[in-house]
């Protein structure tokens, strides 16, 4: 089978990732991008979860009688493939697997892999940021040369990172910051301040998770600026979910997984009018 479009999913094995997958497979005959048939990767770092989430998918109702999938002559696939984003190595893996399986390139990666952990300690910021901040980071510049010239790259955020948390000092930081090692500066002086038990005086949250997911909106932008600049046509654009039922949020919430994916397929499917560098909720763009 040939495709003309290719897409990737980070963290897909559940709730919003998941419900990502399946709604693009449900809205892409309706996409103006549609152009023939769509490979989606299904990634997850556990590879018995991620083959149960395509499983899942293949049983799907809704993908059934919508005639979504190309077994029913429909026009996605959804593959499974293992990616960690807590781990170089298996980045870089995926990367090359891309580089030597789709050498015209892929048309979308939606970063929604991550994690939220209980407590606050100077070892939860660390491997909060590991995989929220510094995963994203490197997963975003790693699939980039991989993207197609007119490519887009989703990175899922959370209006828990908004500014109005911190101190205006820090707050002016986040909006200075130009490039992704300003970020990434931030980013080393909060966990420099958990570790010193003095973050509150220094104008942080006690928060590694809100902290981690500022780091994605600030990087997001540092990220579209440097490819516009560079003359790339690539979308790159961050977004918040809403308050979504799932693991993360123990079944509270107000959206379903399919609604909390709307705004992340939106900006892989749809004609977003060249918007980049933008932070988004509810299909339109917000103020961060
Ligand atoms: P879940 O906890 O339900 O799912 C998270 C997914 O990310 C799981 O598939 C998990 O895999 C995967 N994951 C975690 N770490 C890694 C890793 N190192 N490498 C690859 N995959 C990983 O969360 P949600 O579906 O609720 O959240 C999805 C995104 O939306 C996240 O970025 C989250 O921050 C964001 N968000 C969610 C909100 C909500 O209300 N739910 C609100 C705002 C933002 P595994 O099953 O193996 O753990």
């Amino acid at each position: 089978m040939s495709y003309t479009r290719v897409g990737v999913v980070t963290g897909a094995n559940k709730g919003i990732g998941f419900a990502i997958v399946r709604n693009l497979a449900l809205q892409y005959p309706n996409s103006p991008l549609n152009n023939g048939p769509l490979l989606i990767y299904l990634t997850a770092r556990d590879s018995s979860r991620g083959q149960e989430a395509l499983r899942r998918l293949q049983d799907d109702s809704q993908l059934k009688q919508a005639k979504a999938l190309t077994r029913d002559g429909g026009l996605a696939e959804i593959k499974y493939h293992a990616l960690d984003i807590a781990h170089s190595t298996s980045i870089a893996s995926f990367a090359e697997y891309l580089k030597n399986t789709h050498g015209d390139g892929v048309d979308f990666v939606i970063n929604n892999a991550a994690i939220a952990m209980q407590g606050f300690d100077a070892n939860v910021v660390k491997t909060t940021l590991g995989c929220n901040y510094y995963g994203t980071l490197e997963a975003s510049s790693t699939f980039l040369p991989r993207l197609k010239e007119s490519g887009r790259l989703v990175n899922l955020a959370s209006m828990s990172g908004r500014l109005s948390q911190y101190s205006d000092g820090i707050r002016d930081e986040f909006l200075a910051s130009k490039t992704v090692s300003d970020v990434t500066k931030l980013m080393e002086a909060f966990a420099s301040a958990v570790e010193a038990g003095n973050e509150k005086k220094q104008g942080w949250p006690s928060a590694a998770y809100a902290v981690s997911k500022s780091g994605v909106i600030s990087m997001t932008r540092a990220v579209a600026a440097a490819e516009k600049a560079k003359g790339s046509k690539v979308l790159i654009n961050s977004c918040c979910p809403g308050w979504v039922q799932t693991d993360m949020t123990k079944g509270r919430g107000a959206k379903t997984p399919d609604e909390g994916a709307q705004t992340a397929v939106m900006l892989a499917l749809e004609d977003i009018m060249q918007r980049t560098g933008l932070f988004w909720q509810n299909e339109r763009p917000i103020h961060w």
